[in-house]
């Protein structure tokens, strides 16, 4: 294989949607690629995936399917089971030779999808779209995502995280083989890409706003995926309980120590007239300790159990001759 394999001369991108009671949307959406993709010199197809909408969605798909079959393909979950399956399910029955993975609410800007396959031509395999700050976003949905992102990169040593970087990114046909690899269950799509590595190149956009409908993510769910994503790329909360018991400890056995040499043996000659309940809640604390330390000493076998269920690849090869 050669050192940056081109991408073929008429290559086939595939659009993965993932929607959830989108029936508002869908119809002006899929025109919407229908003609941003009309006399370009690329085959395209559109897998959407149906999350368990509640709405007319499903039907609107199959008559998209019924008139437009060469290009409109779907799958319909038989419940909700959230965007991260979705888009699994999606990157999974995809054909194309590069996949871009975008909303199917209007938000995702198809003008950035130019640049992206422009990245993607000229080499990258992973075209990550990154959030330009919007003006109209809350004040708390600001702080929160730019709390995590600093929490993330603070608890995360092995992987560069790029604040704002968003599910909105065109991947590589070799990419999705591996990634479609990859069965850990509990999964936040992106941070499993940013995870297998390759060329990455990062494209800014400005979301729009809904076509029509309702965001599906509440703040609970968001807040609930931001700690799930914490959790899944850091084991250093676990570790820090070891630390913070190691810290106890120390300090209680020392003051331990300096209370009993001062009351008993030196007959206190600094008058600090320390109470058996004193000393007694010195040993508490020293108890309280150890109690954490060895919590720690589980944490380390907790987190060997951890990775071992993520049961992820040992490596990821990109190139070989
Ligand atoms: N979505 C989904 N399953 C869900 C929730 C959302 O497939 O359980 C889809 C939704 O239809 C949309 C995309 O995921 O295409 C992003 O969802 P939404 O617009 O609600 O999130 P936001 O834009 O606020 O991040
Ligand atoms: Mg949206």
């Amino acid at each position: 294989m050669s050192k940056h394999p081109s991408p073929p001369s008429h290559p086939l991108i595939s659009f993965v949607i993932p929607l959830h009671n989108e029936a508002s949307n869908l119809e002006w959406h899929y025109k919407h690629i229908v003609e941003f993709m009309h006399g370009k010199p690329l085959a395209y197809e559109l897998r959407y995936v149906d999350d368990g909408s509640k709405d007319a969605s499903l039907d609107i798909l199959k008559k998209l399917h019924a008139q437009d079959p060469s290009h409109v393909h779907y799958v319909s979950f038989s419940r909700n089971f959230g965007k991260e399956a979705a888009t699994s399910a999606g990157l999974q029955s995809a054909k194309g030779d590069a996949m871009v993975i975008m909303d199917g609410d209007g938000q995702h800007p198809l003008e950035t999808v130019d640049t992206f396959i422009a990245q993607w031509q000229a080499g990258a395999q992973v075209v990550i779209g990154v959030r330009e700050t919007n003006q109209k976003e809350g004040v708390v949905a600001k702080t929160g995502s730019k709390t995590f992102y600093q929490l993330l990169k603070m608890l995360d040593s092995d992987q560069e995280v790029v604040s704002k970087s968003t599910d909105f990114r065109l991947l590589d046909r070799q990419v999705v083989d591996e990634f479609n690899k990859l069965t850990e269950r509990n999964r936040i799509a992106r941070n499993l890409i940013d995870w297998l590595g390759f060329r990455r190149a990062f494209v800014p956009f400005h979301a729009l706003e809904r076509h029509g409908g309702e965001p599906a993510y509440s703040f609970e769910k968001r807040f609930k995926l931001a700690l799930d994503g914490l959790i899944k790329h850091s084991t250093k909360p676990l570790k820090f309980i070891g630390g913070l018991g190691f810290i106890i400890a120390t300090l209680s056995a020392f003051a331990a120590i300096a209370v009993i040499v001062e009351t008993y043996l030196l007959g206190d000659p600094l008058n600090l007239s320390i109470t058996g309940t004193g000393i007694l809640a010195l040993m508490l604390s020293f108890m309280v300790g150890i109690v954490l330390i060895c919590q720690g000493l589980l944490a380390l076998y907790l987190e060997d159990v951890f990775h071992e269920t993520q049961n992820r690849p040992l490596f990821i090869i990109n190139e070989k001759a």
